[in-house]
Protein backbone atom coordinates (compact mmCIF):
# COMPACT_ATOMS: atom_id res chain seq x y z
CA UNK A 1 0.00 0.00 0.00
CA UNK A 2 1.32 3.27 -0.87
CA UNK A 3 2.12 6.20 1.77
CA UNK A 4 0.24 9.05 0.70
CA UNK A 5 -3.24 9.68 2.11
CA UNK A 6 -5.74 12.24 2.09
CA UNK A 7 -5.99 14.06 5.44
CA UNK A 8 -9.35 14.32 7.01
CA UNK A 9 -11.51 17.46 6.50
CA UNK A 10 -11.29 18.40 9.93
CA UNK A 11 -7.03 18.24 9.98
CA UNK A 12 -7.60 20.16 6.56
CA UNK A 13 -9.55 22.87 7.95
CA UNK A 14 -7.00 23.11 11.20
CA UNK A 15 -4.70 23.62 8.61
CA UNK A 16 -6.29 26.20 6.25
CA UNK A 17 -7.05 27.79 9.56
CA UNK A 18 -2.92 28.48 10.35
CA UNK A 19 -3.77 31.52 7.18
CA UNK A 20 -6.48 32.54 7.79
CA UNK A 21 -7.15 32.44 11.60
CA UNK A 22 -4.11 34.06 13.31
CA UNK A 23 -5.73 35.48 16.19
CA UNK A 24 -8.75 36.46 18.14
CA UNK A 25 -8.54 40.14 15.68
CA UNK A 26 -8.89 37.80 12.93
CA UNK A 27 -11.92 36.10 14.08
CA UNK A 28 -13.41 39.53 14.31
CA UNK A 29 -12.58 40.25 11.22
CA UNK A 30 -13.91 37.72 9.20
CA UNK A 31 -17.27 37.47 11.41
CA UNK A 32 -18.03 41.30 10.72
CA UNK A 33 -17.10 40.55 6.90
CA UNK A 34 -19.15 38.08 6.83
CA UNK A 35 -22.34 40.25 8.46
CA UNK A 36 -21.53 42.91 6.28
CA UNK A 37 -21.76 40.94 3.00
CA UNK A 38 -25.00 39.72 4.58
CA UNK A 39 -26.12 43.07 4.46
CA UNK A 40 -26.22 43.60 7.78
CA UNK A 41 -27.08 47.49 9.32
CA UNK A 42 -26.11 47.15 12.59
CA UNK A 43 -23.29 44.87 14.08
CA UNK A 44 -22.39 44.44 17.93
CA UNK A 45 -18.84 42.96 18.41
CA UNK A 46 -18.79 41.57 22.14
CA UNK A 47 -15.74 40.54 23.63
CA UNK A 48 -14.34 38.86 26.63
CA UNK A 49 -10.23 39.33 27.55
CA UNK A 50 -9.46 40.53 24.22
CA UNK A 51 -11.05 37.38 22.72
CA UNK A 52 -9.75 34.65 24.47
CA UNK A 53 -12.56 34.38 26.73
CA UNK A 54 -15.33 34.88 24.41
CA UNK A 55 -15.98 36.64 20.58
CA UNK A 56 -19.65 37.20 19.79
CA UNK A 57 -21.03 39.11 16.44
CA UNK A 58 -24.52 39.75 16.20
CA UNK A 59 -25.87 40.81 13.49
CA UNK A 60 -29.21 41.87 11.65
CA UNK A 61 -28.48 40.70 8.24
CA UNK A 62 -30.17 38.17 5.94
CA UNK A 63 -29.67 34.88 7.80
CA UNK A 64 -28.92 31.54 6.61
CA UNK A 65 -31.42 29.21 5.81
CA UNK A 66 -31.88 26.29 8.03
CA UNK A 67 -30.65 23.63 5.64
CA UNK A 68 -28.01 25.57 5.13
CA UNK A 69 -26.25 25.90 8.19
CA UNK A 70 -24.21 23.07 8.31
CA UNK A 71 -23.03 23.61 4.98
CA UNK A 72 -21.90 26.78 5.88
CA UNK A 73 -19.21 25.02 8.29
CA UNK A 74 -17.72 23.12 5.15
CA UNK A 75 -14.24 24.25 3.49
CA UNK A 76 -14.92 25.76 -0.10
CA UNK A 77 -18.41 25.97 0.74
CA UNK A 78 -19.95 29.51 -0.47
CA UNK A 79 -22.98 31.22 -1.17
CA UNK A 80 -21.03 34.66 -2.81
CA UNK A 81 -19.31 33.19 -5.52
CA UNK A 82 -20.34 30.21 -8.41
CA UNK A 83 -17.95 30.35 -11.07
CA UNK A 84 -14.38 31.41 -12.11
CA UNK A 85 -16.12 34.39 -13.78
CA UNK A 86 -17.72 35.47 -10.53
CA UNK A 87 -13.96 35.18 -9.35
CA UNK A 88 -12.29 37.70 -11.33
CA UNK A 89 -15.39 40.10 -10.15
CA UNK A 90 -15.84 39.69 -6.63
CA UNK A 91 -18.36 42.21 -5.13
CA UNK A 92 -18.57 40.92 -1.27
CA UNK A 93 -15.40 40.68 1.82
CA UNK A 94 -16.13 36.80 1.15
CA UNK A 95 -15.60 34.17 -1.42
CA UNK A 96 -13.31 31.62 -0.70
CA UNK A 97 -15.63 29.40 2.14
CA UNK A 98 -12.95 29.60 4.28
CA UNK A 99 -13.94 31.36 7.51
CA UNK A 100 -16.00 29.88 9.32
CA UNK A 101 -14.57 25.89 9.29
CA UNK A 102 -11.22 27.37 9.64
CA UNK A 103 -12.41 29.23 12.53
CA UNK A 104 -14.94 25.80 14.13
CA UNK A 105 -11.55 23.97 13.66
CA UNK A 106 -9.85 25.46 16.11
CA UNK A 107 -12.59 26.66 18.61
CA UNK A 108 -15.81 26.10 20.24
CA UNK A 109 -18.39 28.05 18.05
CA UNK A 110 -22.23 28.71 18.54
CA UNK A 111 -23.81 30.10 15.60
CA UNK A 112 -27.92 31.39 15.65
CA UNK A 113 -29.38 32.15 12.72
CA UNK A 114 -32.98 32.98 11.22
CA UNK A 115 -33.89 34.35 7.79
CA UNK A 116 -36.71 37.52 7.12
CA UNK A 117 -40.17 36.14 7.83
CA UNK A 118 -38.75 32.51 8.83
CA UNK A 119 -41.13 30.52 11.46
CA UNK A 120 -37.91 29.22 13.09
CA UNK A 121 -34.15 29.69 13.50
CA UNK A 122 -31.31 27.55 13.54
CA UNK A 123 -28.57 27.21 16.30
CA UNK A 124 -25.37 24.83 14.96
CA UNK A 125 -22.83 23.90 18.00
CA UNK A 126 -19.43 22.69 16.63
CA UNK A 127 -16.30 22.12 18.91
CA UNK A 128 -12.84 21.87 17.22
CA UNK A 129 -14.44 20.99 13.70
CA UNK A 130 -16.86 18.38 14.79
CA UNK A 131 -20.65 18.62 15.16
CA UNK A 132 -22.35 18.64 18.48
CA UNK A 133 -26.01 19.89 17.75
CA UNK A 134 -28.07 21.21 15.01
CA UNK A 135 -30.93 22.40 16.31
CA UNK A 136 -34.05 24.85 16.28
CA UNK A 137 -33.74 28.14 17.31
CA UNK A 138 -36.21 31.07 17.98
CA UNK A 139 -37.02 33.19 14.73
CA UNK A 140 -34.71 36.45 15.49
CA UNK A 141 -33.75 37.92 12.12
CA UNK A 142 -30.16 38.08 11.23
CA UNK A 143 -27.23 35.89 12.65
CA UNK A 144 -25.45 35.19 15.90
CA UNK A 145 -22.01 33.77 16.09
CA UNK A 146 -19.99 32.89 19.33
CA UNK A 147 -16.64 31.94 19.49
CA UNK A 148 -15.03 30.42 23.16
CA UNK A 149 -11.73 28.43 23.89
CA UNK A 150 -10.58 29.32 21.05
CA UNK A 151 -6.92 27.43 19.73
CA UNK A 152 -8.01 24.94 22.65
CA UNK A 153 -6.85 21.92 20.55
CA UNK A 154 -3.59 24.03 18.71
CA UNK A 155 -1.35 24.91 21.56
CA UNK A 156 1.18 26.24 19.67
CA UNK A 157 -0.86 28.97 18.60
CA UNK A 158 -2.06 29.75 21.93
CA UNK A 159 0.94 30.37 22.75
CA UNK A 160 2.01 32.57 20.03
CA UNK A 161 -0.44 35.11 21.06
CA UNK A 162 0.44 38.40 22.75
CA UNK A 163 -0.71 39.45 25.80
CA UNK A 164 -4.20 40.62 26.24
CA UNK A 165 -3.77 44.10 25.99
CA UNK A 166 -1.78 43.51 22.29
CA UNK A 167 -4.59 41.25 21.07
CA UNK A 168 -7.65 44.02 22.39
CA UNK A 169 -5.43 46.21 20.55
CA UNK A 170 -5.96 44.60 17.28
CA UNK A 171 -9.23 43.63 17.50
CA UNK A 172 -10.07 47.93 18.08
CA UNK A 173 -7.98 48.61 15.33
CA UNK A 174 -9.96 45.86 12.80
CA UNK A 175 -13.18 47.00 14.35
CA UNK A 176 -11.86 50.85 13.50
CA UNK A 177 -10.86 49.89 9.93
CA UNK A 178 -14.00 48.15 8.98
CA UNK A 179 -16.29 51.04 10.39
CA UNK A 180 -14.86 53.49 8.34
CA UNK A 181 -14.53 50.93 5.58
CA UNK A 182 -18.62 50.98 6.07
CA UNK A 183 -20.09 54.35 6.89
CA UNK A 184 -23.80 52.94 6.38
CA UNK A 185 -23.80 50.00 8.96
CA UNK A 186 -23.76 50.70 12.56
CA UNK A 187 -20.83 49.39 14.39
CA UNK A 188 -20.15 48.14 18.08
CA UNK A 189 -17.74 47.37 20.31
CA UNK A 190 -17.82 45.93 23.68
CA UNK A 191 -14.96 44.54 25.80
CA UNK A 192 -15.76 43.27 29.21
CA UNK A 193 -19.11 44.86 29.73
CA UNK A 194 -16.91 48.51 28.48
CA UNK A 195 -18.79 50.01 25.00
CA UNK A 196 -14.88 51.29 23.35
CA UNK A 197 -16.54 52.36 20.04
CA UNK A 198 -20.02 52.83 18.51
CA UNK A 199 -20.61 54.25 14.63
CA UNK A 200 -24.04 55.31 13.86
CA UNK A 201 -24.30 54.05 10.50
CA UNK A 202 -25.97 56.85 9.25
CA UNK A 203 -23.36 56.92 6.56
CA UNK A 204 -21.28 60.07 7.96
CA UNK A 205 -17.72 58.88 7.42
CA UNK A 206 -16.27 62.29 9.21
CA UNK A 207 -18.41 61.42 12.33
CA UNK A 208 -16.87 57.91 12.53
CA UNK A 209 -13.38 59.56 12.07
CA UNK A 210 -14.51 61.60 15.11
CA UNK A 211 -15.37 58.98 17.09
CA UNK A 212 -11.99 56.80 16.22
CA UNK A 213 -9.29 59.80 16.19
CA UNK A 214 -11.38 62.40 18.35
CA UNK A 215 -13.51 65.04 18.04
CA UNK A 216 -10.76 67.82 17.66
CA UNK A 217 -9.28 65.66 14.55
CA UNK A 218 -12.64 65.10 13.32
CA UNK A 219 -12.82 69.08 12.79
CA UNK A 220 -9.59 68.79 11.13
CA UNK A 221 -10.17 67.04 8.39
CA UNK A 222 -10.67 67.45 5.24
CA UNK A 223 -12.98 66.32 2.58
CA UNK A 224 -11.13 64.66 -0.70
CA UNK A 225 -13.07 63.69 -4.21
CA UNK A 226 -11.45 63.14 -7.63
CA UNK A 227 -11.89 60.72 -10.52
CA UNK A 228 -10.62 59.55 -13.48
CA UNK A 229 -11.82 57.06 -16.04
CA UNK A 230 -11.06 54.02 -14.03
CA UNK A 231 -10.83 55.11 -10.11
CA UNK A 232 -13.37 57.70 -8.27
CA UNK A 233 -11.14 58.34 -4.87
CA UNK A 234 -13.36 60.27 -1.94
CA UNK A 235 -12.68 60.53 1.60
CA UNK A 236 -11.12 62.77 4.50
CA UNK A 237 -7.60 63.92 4.59
CA UNK A 238 -6.49 65.86 7.71
CA UNK A 239 -4.85 69.20 7.65
CA UNK A 240 -0.97 69.36 7.14
CA UNK A 241 -0.84 70.89 10.86
CA UNK A 242 -2.85 67.32 12.28
CA UNK A 243 -0.44 64.79 12.28
CA UNK A 244 0.72 61.61 13.80
CA UNK A 245 4.18 59.88 14.21
CA UNK A 246 2.77 56.40 12.09
CA UNK A 247 1.38 55.64 9.00
CA UNK A 248 -1.05 53.54 10.77
CA UNK A 249 -3.59 56.44 11.03
CA UNK A 250 -3.99 56.24 7.05
CA UNK A 251 -6.82 53.77 6.02
CA UNK A 252 -7.49 52.71 2.58
CA UNK A 253 -10.46 50.97 1.32
CA UNK A 254 -11.39 49.40 -2.17
CA UNK A 255 -15.18 49.18 -2.82
CA UNK A 256 -15.83 49.51 0.96
CA UNK A 257 -12.73 46.47 1.93
CA UNK A 258 -9.80 47.53 4.34
CA UNK A 259 -6.43 46.98 2.06
CA UNK A 260 -3.00 47.73 2.99
CA UNK A 261 -0.82 48.62 -0.09
CA UNK A 262 2.27 50.59 0.15
CA UNK A 263 2.66 52.42 -3.01
CA UNK A 264 -1.20 54.02 -2.22
CA UNK A 265 0.04 54.66 1.29
CA UNK A 266 3.08 56.47 -0.34
CA UNK A 267 0.82 58.82 -2.77
CA UNK A 268 -1.38 60.12 -0.12
CA UNK A 269 1.86 61.36 1.76
CA UNK A 270 2.58 62.62 -1.49
CA UNK A 271 0.26 64.88 -1.62
CA UNK A 272 1.28 66.28 0.99
CA UNK A 273 4.39 67.31 -0.64
CA UNK A 274 7.02 69.21 1.77
CA UNK A 275 3.87 70.30 4.22
CA UNK A 276 4.60 67.16 6.69
CA UNK A 277 7.56 67.03 9.06
CA UNK A 278 10.43 64.34 8.29
CA UNK A 279 8.98 61.26 10.85
CA UNK A 280 5.02 62.78 10.65
CA UNK A 281 2.00 61.43 8.92
CA UNK A 282 -1.46 62.53 8.03
CA UNK A 283 -4.62 60.78 9.35
CA UNK A 284 -6.48 59.81 6.21
CA UNK A 285 -9.17 58.11 5.08
CA UNK A 286 -9.07 57.31 1.53
CA UNK A 287 -12.39 54.64 -0.60
CA UNK A 288 -11.48 53.59 -3.86
CA UNK A 289 -14.25 52.81 -6.26
CA UNK A 290 -13.23 51.33 -9.36
CA UNK A 291 -14.39 48.15 -10.99
CA UNK A 292 -14.08 44.68 -9.49
CA UNK A 293 -12.07 43.57 -12.70
CA UNK A 294 -9.30 46.31 -12.01
CA UNK A 295 -8.35 44.30 -8.45
CA UNK A 296 -7.55 40.86 -7.66
CA UNK A 297 -8.53 40.06 -3.80
CA UNK A 298 -7.33 36.72 -4.23
CA UNK A 299 -3.73 37.17 -3.38
CA UNK A 300 -3.54 36.61 0.28
CA UNK A 301 -5.75 33.90 2.62
CA UNK A 302 -6.94 37.12 4.95
CA UNK A 303 -7.36 39.49 1.59
CA UNK A 304 -5.31 42.53 3.36
CA UNK A 305 -3.04 42.74 0.39
CA UNK A 306 -4.62 42.71 -3.32
CA UNK A 307 -3.24 42.86 -6.87
CA UNK A 308 -4.21 46.09 -8.85
CA UNK A 309 -4.15 46.67 -12.65
CA UNK A 310 -3.31 50.31 -13.53
CA UNK A 311 -1.60 51.36 -9.93
CA UNK A 312 0.66 53.78 -10.81
CA UNK A 313 -2.25 55.34 -12.19
CA UNK A 314 -4.09 55.48 -9.40
CA UNK A 315 -1.46 56.63 -6.98
CA UNK A 316 -1.43 59.77 -9.00
CA UNK A 317 -4.95 60.36 -8.64
CA UNK A 318 -4.82 60.26 -5.21
CA UNK A 319 -1.57 62.43 -4.68
CA UNK A 320 -3.12 64.80 -6.67
CA UNK A 321 -6.26 64.91 -5.68
CA UNK A 322 -4.88 65.22 -2.02
CA UNK A 323 -2.62 68.10 -3.22
CA UNK A 324 -5.41 70.10 -5.11
CA UNK A 325 -7.60 70.29 -1.70
CA UNK A 326 -4.94 70.95 0.52
CA UNK A 327 -3.52 74.08 -1.78
CA UNK A 328 -7.40 75.13 -1.51
CA UNK A 329 -6.80 75.71 2.57
CA UNK A 330 -3.33 77.18 2.45
CA UNK A 331 -4.22 77.81 6.40
CA UNK A 332 -0.09 77.69 7.83
CA UNK A 333 2.84 78.56 5.66
CA UNK A 334 4.70 75.47 3.82
CA UNK A 335 7.39 73.99 6.48
CA UNK A 336 10.56 73.70 4.52
CA UNK A 337 11.32 70.51 3.49
CA UNK A 338 14.23 68.35 4.90
CA UNK A 339 16.32 67.10 2.23
P1 LIG B 1 -17.36 33.07 2.69
O1 LIG B 1 -17.63 34.31 3.45
O2 LIG B 1 -16.03 33.13 1.97
O3 LIG B 1 -18.47 32.67 1.77
P2 LIG B 1 -17.49 31.74 5.26
O4 LIG B 1 -16.92 30.46 5.73
O5 LIG B 1 -17.09 32.97 5.96
O6 LIG B 1 -17.19 31.84 3.71
O7 LIG B 1 -19.08 31.63 5.31
C1 LIG B 1 -19.73 30.58 4.61
C2 LIG B 1 -21.15 30.98 4.21
O8 LIG B 1 -21.97 31.09 5.37
C3 LIG B 1 -21.24 32.32 3.51
O9 LIG B 1 -21.02 32.21 2.11
C4 LIG B 1 -22.68 32.74 3.83
O10 LIG B 1 -23.58 32.17 2.92
C5 LIG B 1 -22.93 32.12 5.19
N1 LIG B 1 -22.75 33.10 6.30
C6 LIG B 1 -21.70 33.18 7.14
N2 LIG B 1 -21.87 34.18 8.04
C7 LIG B 1 -23.07 34.73 7.76
C8 LIG B 1 -23.83 35.81 8.34
N3 LIG B 1 -23.39 36.53 9.39
N4 LIG B 1 -25.04 36.09 7.80
C9 LIG B 1 -25.51 35.39 6.74
N5 LIG B 1 -24.84 34.36 6.16
C10 LIG B 1 -23.64 34.03 6.66
MG1 LIG C 1 -16.57 34.91 5.13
Amino acid sequence: MGQIHELNSILADQIAAGEVIERPASIVKELVENALDAHSHRIDIVVENAGLDSIRVIDDGDGIEAGDVALAFKRHATSKINDRKDLFRVQTMGFRGEALPSIASVADVVLTTAQEGATAGRSIHLHGGEMVANQPAPARRGTDVRVTELFFNTPARLKYLKSPHTELMRITDIVNRLALANPAVAISLIHNDKELFRSAGNGNLQQVVAAIYGIQAGRKMLPVQGSDPDFTVSGFVSLPELTRASRQYITITINHRYIRNFELTKAIIQGYESKLMVGRYPIAVINIDLDPVLVDVNVHPAKREVRLSKEPQLAKLISQTIRQRIAQENLIPDVPAAD
